[in-house]
Formats: C-alpha cells, structure tokens, sequence
C-alpha cells in the first residue's frame, strides 16, 4: 500500500514531538579547569562578568552556550559562573583550558533538518527569476497584467488587515497575559535587539543596483522587481527574438520543480529532526507555562486557516474549498515542518500548477511575491504579541495604539524575510511604537519556534489562497 505524502509527514511529526518530549535537548558543558575535568548540565543561568556581568537565562542560554568558548578566548571577561541544579560554581577564566558543549544526537537532527532546509532554498531563487519572467513574460496582455497585479496586492491588504484584526480581537477577549502564573521579572531578555520599517528606504532598496548582486544575496523584494520588469519588457518585444529565452526560464522553472520532487523524498525524515528538536529546545514546562497564550495564536492562526482562507475561497473562487485545501496539503506539511515560507515556495509551485490548475502565469507572479509580501499569519501573531506582552506589564492599550499596532503589523508582514523566526524580531518595531518594553520578548522567545511553524502554513496558505482566486477572477473577464 502508498502511504500519502503528507500522511507520511504527518508520521514523522507525531514521532517528532513524542521523541522530543522524551529525550530532552539538554547542553551539557566538558569544562577543563587547570587540570581537573568537569561535566555541569541543568544550566540555569550563566554569568560572564568583568567589571559588570552578563547573564543569560532560559532559551537565551542554548543559543549563548555555543558561542561560550570564542567569548571566554576574547579575554573580555574575567569571571564564568554557571547556576545549576540549585548550585551556583564561579570559574576565573584565566583558570579554563578549553570548554565544549558535549554532542548529542540532536547534533545530528541539526544537521538533517539544516540540509532539507538548505536543498529548498537552493532551489528557490533560480525558480522564481525563471517563473516570473516566462510567467509575466508570456502574458501577452498587458492589461491582464495590471489587473492580475492589482487583484494580487488589494487581496494581500485585505487579508493581512483581517488577519490582525481577528488577532487584536482574540487577545482582548481572551487576556492570556493578564494572569499569575508568571510575572515579567521572572524572564530575562538581554540581548539589544534593534528592528525598524522606513517606508521610504523600503522603496530604494526594492530597486537592485545589480540583479546578479542581488541573486547572489538571496535579496527577494529586488529579484522580484527586476524579474518582473524582465517580463514585462518582454511582452512589448519581437516575439521570434525573445522565444528562444522564454522557452529557456520556462524549461529552469521545469527543472527546479523536479528537483523539489526529490528532495521531498527526505521530508519525513526531516520534518521528525526537526520538530523533535524544537521541542526538546523548549522543554515541556515552558510549554506548560505558556499554555493559555500559545492556544490564543494557534486558535487564532486556525480559525483564519480554515475559517477564513474558507470563506475566501467560497466566495471569490470558483473552486471548491475541499478541492483547495486537498490541493494545497503537502505545502502546508512542509511550511510545518521547515517555518520557511521561502523553503515551502517551491512545494506551492508544484502544489498550485499541478494539483489546483493554476496557470504558470499566475503563480509565477502571485507566489514569489506572496512568500516575500504576504504574512497573514505573521501578522497575526505580532499583533497578539504585543497586547499580550502589554498585559503581562499591566499595560492598558488605548483604541489608538491598537490601530497603530495594525498599521505596523502590516508593514512588518511585509518586511519580514520568509525564513524562521523573523517575525519575533520584526515584533521588537511593534512594540516600540506603542511603547511596550521590548525586554518582554524574553517572556515568549521560549515557544516562539513551535509558534512560527503554525504561522507559516497561515502564510504560505494565503498565497495558494491568492493564486486559486487570481485564476478565477481573470478567466471569468477573459
Ligand atoms: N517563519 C515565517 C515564514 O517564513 C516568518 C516568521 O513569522 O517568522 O513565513
């Protein structure tokens, strides 16, 4: 019997989070002091000091511990101290001969999980330059154009607004920070993360100086603007000129979808290293603690999945919604597993063209700029966030600051990169509109990777959502 693609993925998530939940993603430190040998874990807190300390508690430790040994050899500091298993030892660094994070088999998760990532990446660049040229580059109509691209940016408003709306009216109704189990001091967040939106920067930097600089950074606000232009300018050429490259980026975007067939091969695999160590990184009593104000954004993130990409679907498409949602399940598992829209771009393609009929046309130009534009569920998340963190600091937020939370929350879905985590950092420019200290990202930085996987199937999802409508409402005025 073939057991479904996202069946099979489905598998490799269930084992991914019982394997996490079990086995938990504990650093233990090897620490040689002069001539004796160490083993610490159950790191609580660490301490760097020399005239002032620096201490990094709770998800901030994982990342930090890492980095431990290039810091200790800076010779900035002159005292490390760890806290742990209700203990605290203060080491002088003069004193450490080497330190290493012992390795575990999360190591090797790391590595998987990393390389599936990475093979999705790697293709999406070529296939968004040759999809968006031989797809805007064959349109023919000009004012089919301007109307597929009008469709595309008025629905991506529309959405994302809606999206932040039903977010800001979830937390208000439901106050998940208004509650004792936890109190802002008992989370630290040391680290100076700085994040801004300048609308007129945004525009300058949307224009590559050099396309092939810009390919080369991954940057995919400028290869869109430059392949569009491609194709737009290839539409007013002498047809028997441009056939032969037309042709050419038609037969790219045919190899890149191809090679997303085989690497989608690995993706249960992947997709078990990965969740697996997202849990195990959080640890259950963080999960725990976090309970109410998780089950306020994946709530929200559902209700907008399938409450409303439903509604959208029903009544600005022709298909159906069990069609749409059947069509577009194997894009959802892998924006599950991976939390990279960029990653799941190529899966859309395959999911849109082949299972939904969506013309390459469409999709050539509303996926790539939906991947990097559109983020309904990132949106959302910011949204509830940051009232969320307001709650916990006792912060009432006025009418006013709540619009300018959904003004911000669109300019940061629109500015944050389709790759894991970014919405988080975006947060810090939503919160230092309205005020609220952003040290309170501390308080959610711990489940934020099992947050970011529900918000990107809302993501990705909104751009098959926008392709499905596209291509109905463009045949319908053919
Ligand atoms: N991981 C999200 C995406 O790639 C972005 C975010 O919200 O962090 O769509």
């Amino acid at each position: 019997m073939k057991i479904p693609f996202h069946f099979k993925v489905l598998i490799g998530f269930i084992l991914g989070i019982l394997f996490g939940l079990y086995f938990k993603n504990d650093k233990v430190l090897e620490i040689k002091i002069n001539e004796d040998v160490k083993i610490i874990k159950d790191i609580e807190s660490i301490s760097l000091c020399s005239h002032e300390c620096l201490e990094f508690k709770q998800a901030e430790i994982k990342k930090e511990i890492i980095n431990l040994d290039k810091k200790i050899k800076s010779k900035d500091f002159k005292t490390l101290s760890f806290k742990f298993s209700g203990r605290e030892e203060i080491f002088s660094i003069q004193d450490i001969k080497y330190l290493k994070v012992k390795k575990n088999i999360y190591d090797l998760f790391e590595v998987i999980g990393k390389i599936f990532i990475r093979l999705l990446q790697m293709i999406s660049v070529p296939l968004v330059v040759a999809s968006l040229i031989s797809g805007v580059g064959s349109i023919g109509d000009m004012n089919k154009f301007k109307k597929m691209a009008f469709l595309t940016f008025s629905f991506y408003f529309v959405s994302t607004v809606a999206a932040i709306v039903l977010g800001l009216v979830l937390v208000n109704l439901f106050k998940p920070g208004v509650s004792d189990s936890f109190t802002a001091s008992s989370f630290a967040f040391s680290s100076a993360v700085n994040a801004g939106f300048d609308l007129k920067t945004f525009l300058i930097d949307m224009v590559p100086q050099n396309p092939f600089k810009a390919i080369a950074e991954n940057n995919m606000l400028q290869i869109i603007f430059f392949s569009i232009f491609v194709g737009v300018v290839l539409n007013s050429s002498d047809k028997e000129k441009v056939k032969t490259f037309l042709s050419l980026t038609d037969t790219v975007s045919e190899i890149m979808i191809k090679i997303v067939i085989n690497v989608m091969k690995i993706a249960p695999m992947a997709v078990f290293c990965l969740i697996s160590s997202v849990i195990a990184d959080a640890g259950s009593d963080m999960i725990r603690k976090m309970f109410f104000y998780m089950g306020v954004v994946i709530g929200g993130l559902l209700i907008y999945l399938f409450g409303f990409y439903s509604i959208y679907i029903k009544f600005l498409s022709k298909t159906s919604v069990f069609e749409f949602f059947k069509g577009v399940k194997d894009v959802m598992a892998v924006a599950f597993g991976t939390s990279s829209s960029a990653a799941a771009l190529p899966v859309n393609f395959e999911c849109c063209e082949q299972n939904l009929k969506v013309p390459k046309s469409v999709t050539g130009f509303v996926l790539p700029l939906g991947a990097t534009v559109n983020m309904n569920g990132t949106a959302m998340y910011q949204a509830i966030a940051a009232v969320f963190i307001a709650q916990i600091y006792g912060i009432n937020l006025s009418l006013y600051q709540q619009t300018v939370i959904v003004v911000m929350a669109v300019a940061a879905a629109v500015g944050s990169s389709p790759i894991p985590g970014v919405g988080i950092i975006m947060l810090v420019m939503i919160l230092n509109s309205v005020n609220i200290p952003i040290d309170g990202i501390g308080i959610i930085i711990g489940v934020d990777r099992i947050l970011d996987m529900f918000r990107t199937v809302v993501n990705v999802t909104g751009d098959s959502a926008a392709c499905v409508i596209i291509k109905d409402r463009i045949s319908e005025t053919k």
